[in-house]
């Protein structure tokens, strides 16, 4: 019996609003699609959650036995600075900004992405495709749409015609928005602009002159709508339906909405069967902006550097802390409960290092003990597959730890444990911080070589910021960051570090 069968996963469906249980469209397998970054600036810690949940999701399922192909995009393109599809290209604005080819912009963001995410232990995607190298397809969509009579050319642009679409289909059956709700609110269209609806949104848009990203179409240059690339990308490699679309809350309109209708529209068939959203992060109950001042990147929070933090924490220790709430709450961040985060991390991992050196004993123990002992194990399963709750998990594994305690400082000895229940107990306890929760062991330090030479650049550091070098003293810092050196700035001045 797989895993699978023996702990079938219900999941909340956006969709319905309600739990469901878990079935996929192929047996065995899971097909999951999550809209990634629009790669022009860093990713703060708020996208940092959402491909977490996403992550840990992914891995669970693999843990139980399916075989997963996970698709994240890179959004190389077409994302503009406001959802009215006005306004320039995210890319092409920062490429303007910065003398870069827009190319230039995508490779560094991508790799700092990719960075990011393997300092938290994710585990990259299946597939990761990009909206520039779909061009070819988000034409041949848009043509569809076209000769569908749901969408319009004006000027060398393409628009959805929402409207038509919903005389037939339901525009806002996600996100719950009403057409005519839509249509009446905020600002009217004016004779300057090319949509026949205020509700339609751009398949492809024309490229003025001075646009750098632009292909040939039969509408003349131009580059894709932003919605569109996630349905050409999904369906192309998950199939015309698949099993789940993930995302951040904010995505769920307009972005996931469009979604629906495009693909609804060219293929005439729904294609998520489960929609999941992560919830936001927010910091010291408000909303992570930049415009606050509370939004902070991973290295400002691994360093201790920003201003709302008192110390640095060590990856791991974030990755737990937003693992200790449900990923459809909201996750409010504060030095209090960092502070408690990196406590609670620490000890479940010293319960890992000792269990994985504990040996199974050979006896065959029946009593309340052991009982125990297995219900913890397949609680964590329980609460796992009742859609992904890691924060329960958690709350199991703490009652393992205290138990690995007992077994630590000779409370309990090893004669009173039964061995094929301490056998599943302590796999369980392996696979869940490890492989389904992606939590690992942080080593404090390395060799004593590398040991001294990390502590002569902390030396070199302290000495720059004393003389008001802040590009050395950043440069150092960053320097070490890129090859896994995690510095730490405490609040007297004094100064730890990790190293993955
Ligand atoms: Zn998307």
């Amino acid at each position: 019996m797989k895993l699978y069968e023996q702990f079938p996963i219900s999941l909340t469906n956006s969709l319905s609003g309600k739990k469901e249980p878990f079935q996929p469209v192929n047996p065995g397998h899971v097909g999951m699609y999550v809209c990634g970054p629009t790669v022009y600036s860093d990713v703060h810690l708020g996208n940092v959650r959402t491909f977490l949940t996403f992550d840990v999701i992914s891995r669970y399922f693999r843990h139980l036995g399916y075989k997963v192909r996970y698709v994240r995009n890179i959004t190389d393109v077409g994302h503009l600075e406001n959802d009215a599809d006005e306004g320039e290209d995210k890319i092409a604005k920062k490429a303007r900004l910065e003398q870069l080819e827009p190319m230039e912009v995508v490779k560094h963001y991508t790799e700092g992405f990719h960075e990011v995410l393997r300092q938290f232990n994710m585990l990259p995607p299946s597939i990761e495709p990009t909206a520039t190298a779909h061009i070819v397809e988000q034409i041949e969509i848009t043509k569809r749409l076209i000769e569908k009579g749901l969408a319009y050319e004006v000027n060398g642009s393409v628009y959805f015609d929402v409207p038509k679409y919903n005389e037939s289909h339901d525009y806002g059956i996600l996100s719950g928005r009403k057409i005519e709700e839509l249509m009446e609110s905020g600002r009217k269209l004016d004779s300057q602009d090319e949509k026949r609806n205020k509700v339609d949104f751009a398949l492809w848009k024309k490229a003025s002159p001075a646009h750098i990203m632009r292909w040939p179409s039969p509408w003349g240059d131009g580059f894709p709508g932003w919605h569109i690339e996630c349905t050409v990308m999904s369906t192309k490699y998950l199939g015309e339906t698949f099993d789940i679309h993930g995302g951040g809350m904010d995505l769920k309109f307009p972005h996931h909405e469009c979604e629906i209708a495009q693909a609804v529209g060219a293929n005439g068939k729904d294609p998520v069967h489960y929609w999941l959203h992560s919830n936001m992060l927010t910091v010291n109950g408000q909303k992570m902006s930049k415009s606050l001042g509370n939004s902070f990147l991973p290295r400002e929070l691994f360093a201790g550097t920003h201003q709302l933090l008192d110390k640095g924490y060590s990856p791991m220790t974030v990755r737990f802390f937003m693992l200790q709430s449900h990923y459809s709450s909201t996750l409010d961040f504060s030095n209090e409960a960092m502070q408690s985060a990196e406590k609670g991390f620490k000890r479940l991992a010293q319960a890992l290092t000792f269990i994985k050196k504990t040996e199974v004993p050979s006896q065959a123990v029946a009593s309340d003990l052991t009982t125990e002992l297995n219900r913890m194990a397949t609680e964590c399963y329980t609460s796992m597959s009742d859609d992904f709750n890691s924060a329960k998990v958690i709350a199991v594994l703490f009652e393992m730890s205290a138990r690995i305690n007992d077994i630590k400082s000779g409370n309990l000895t090893m004669d009173k444990l039964d061995a094929t229940a301490f056998a599943n107990f302590k796999a369980t306890y392996i696979a869940m911080m490890e492989d389904v929760l992606g939590l690992k062991e942080e080593t404090e330090s390395g060799g004593s070589h590398l040991e001294g030479v990390v502590n002569v650049l902390i030396e070199l550091r302290k000495k720059a910021r004393t003389d008001r070098n802040y590009a050395l003293s950043d440069k150092i810092r960053d320097d070490l960051q890129a090859i896994g050196v995690q510095l730490k700035d405490g609040k007297n001045g004094e100064m730890t570090y990790t190293i993955d």
